[in-house]
């Protein structure tokens, strides 16, 4: 078992007391946990901007260089993170084996980015060069949720780095291990002293670090990635003290079904996008709205396939594609969901029991406005189908939510699902797939409760940098005379 310490300016530190790191499958303890302070905090970011001078004045070849070098060392350290994901997260192996193959590009994206930084040369009404520059901002706190840790981590930075900015980051209190790691790749790879620092923290502590990594006058920009009630805290902080806040929040996905569409494509879009890592992601499809004339066919299918899910707490069996809720808290909120939902007159058409934090993949019809369900991000493997008669109506139900992450149209008349598309207020929406999908080099985001900035691509090298305007003076300007030295 782990006993981990914090990483601050290139060193491992002790922590003030420790916290367990719970398996959410098997209840045992994985890791002994560093635990913090607000002066731990301080350490971390008084490192971070003790080193922000040379590293963002370090030549974007060399920031390339050593994003790269982590990406090649997390693949090969592979097994440590696949390992750390199950354990801590209690994920599905093939969810563990996704993340960490995925992860590097995150990194390898970053690297490609430092070559993307671009400035402007705009006319001037006084014959000057006005070059408008793009520069790093000081320190960024990356905080991550709990359930991609490694995948949302490793996006909580990168581009951050890459761009020249200096890093404090802060793990989710259920998926620490995952979080040390990361430093551990970071130190193994040579990066300088303080460019990236680690800070773990319990539950206990997390309000205590949290605002000192958010307020503290050396916090430039916070790349947030986690619940609305958490991302709006820091939003309000951010904002009350000036400083930038890319924030990736909640959601609750609907995905609709056109009268024409693939029967085939919609089930599995609508499986994978329901259940995948056990509903725990902020894209699941939460709502599935069928055109009434397949209504009959899909809800047969999908329910079929939905109870062909196994699941399990064995969670290095690849057939337990759906395993143990993070925690108890978490899961008996999903638990509480679900009751209220049966108790105002949802129709189960598989799944709805539960055992401890195991919840059965679940599928509910005849969801209406008055369930907790349909007001709240559910966050498990539970998902309701609706029915439709026009399109409005469908494009109406998806919008009826205060988020806004992703969506999905499924539908053989691509200029009929764009249509479509065009009304959803979501960030992001993928015809004819799941509302599960992401690219390390895309603008990932949200609109309403679900969050505000772009994680990836040219959004992120805008979030994590500042504009500058400088000016070359060719002998254009006039003062005016008072001001004119008298000969
Ligand atoms: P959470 O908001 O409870 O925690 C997220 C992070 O915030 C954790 O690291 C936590 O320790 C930290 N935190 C908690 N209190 C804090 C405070 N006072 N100050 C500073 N940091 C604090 O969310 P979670 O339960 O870990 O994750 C689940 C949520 O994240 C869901 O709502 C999900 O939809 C959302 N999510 C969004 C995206 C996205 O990209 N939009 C991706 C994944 C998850």
């Amino acid at each position: 078992m782990k006993h981990t310490k914090h990483y601050i300016n290139g060193k491992w530190i002790d922590g003030v007391g420790t916290f367990n790191n719970y398996s959410p499958s098997t209840g045992e303890v994985v890791g002994i946990i560093a635990d913090a302070n607000r002066e731990i905090a301080q350490k971390a970011i008084e490192a971070a901007a003790a080193a922000f001078p040379k590293w963002a004045a370090l030549d974007h070849v060399q920031r390339a260089k050593y994003l790269n070098k982590m990406a090649d060392i997390l693949e090969a350290r592979k097994q440590d993170f696949i390992d750390a994901l199950i354990d801590e997260g209690g994920y599905w192996i093939g969810k563990a084996m996704f993340e960490t193959g995925y992860s590097p590009g995150n990194f390898r994206a970053a690297a490609a980015a430092t070559y993307q930084v671009k400035g402007e040369i705009l006319p001037s009404d006084h014959g000057k060069v006005n070059m408008i520059v793009r520069e790093p901002l000081g320190v960024v706190t990356g905080i991550a949720p709990w359930n991609f840790p490694l995948l949302l981590g490793t996006r909580s930075f990168a581009m951050a780095l890459a761009v020249g900015n200096t890093i404090v980051s802060k793990p989710a209190e259920d998926t620490p291990l995952t979080g040390v790691l990361l430093a551990e790749v970071c130190e193994e790879a040579g990066l300088p002293p303080g460019v990236f620092n680690l800070v773990t923290c319990s539950r206990d502590t997390v309000n205590e670090v949290g605002d000192e990594i958010v307020v503290n006058k050396h916090i430039k920009a916070i790349s947030f990635t986690g619940s609305t009630t958490v991302g709006k805290a820091i939003a309000a902080k951010a904002g009350a003290h000036l400083k930038k806040a890319c924030l990736e929040l909640g959601g609750q996905a609907s995905i609709i079904v056109m009268d024409d569409a693939d029967m085939n494509k919609a089930v599995e879009a609508a499986t994978f996008g329901a259940y995948m890592n056990h509903g725990q992601i902020c894209m699941s499809t939460e709502r599935i709205i069928v055109h009434e004339s397949l209504a009959k066919e899909f809800t047969e299918r999908m329910t079929k396939n939905v109870a062909s899910i196994q699941y399990g707490l064995d969670l290095r069996n690849p057939a337990n594609a759906v395993g143990p809720i993070i925690n108890q808290k978490q899961a008996d909120r999903l638990i509480g969901l679900i009751n209220d939902a049966k108790t105002k007159g949802a129709k189960v058409l598989v799944g709805g029991e539960y055992e401890k934090n195991l919840v059965q993949p679940t599928l509910f019809s005849e969801v209406t406005k008055d369930m907790d369900i349909y007001q709240n991000e559910n966050f498990g493997p539970v998902a309701s189908i609706y029915t439709y008669v026009n399109i409005e109506d469908a494009i109406a139900i998806a919008n009826d939510t205060n988020y806004g992450l992703t969506g999905a149209v499924i539908s053989k008349d691509e200029n009929k699902a764009m249509e479509v598309v065009n009304k959803m207020q979501t960030g992001m929406c993928h015809i004819n797939c799941a509302t599960v999908y992401d690219e390390p080099h895309i603008p990932f985001g949200g609109v309403k409760d679900s969050g505000i900035g772009r994680h990836g691509g040219q959004a992120a090298i805008d979030s994590f940098t500042q504009t500058r305007w400088i000016t070359l003076e060719k002998g254009g300007r006039h003062y005016p005379p008072p001001f004119k030295e008298k000969a």
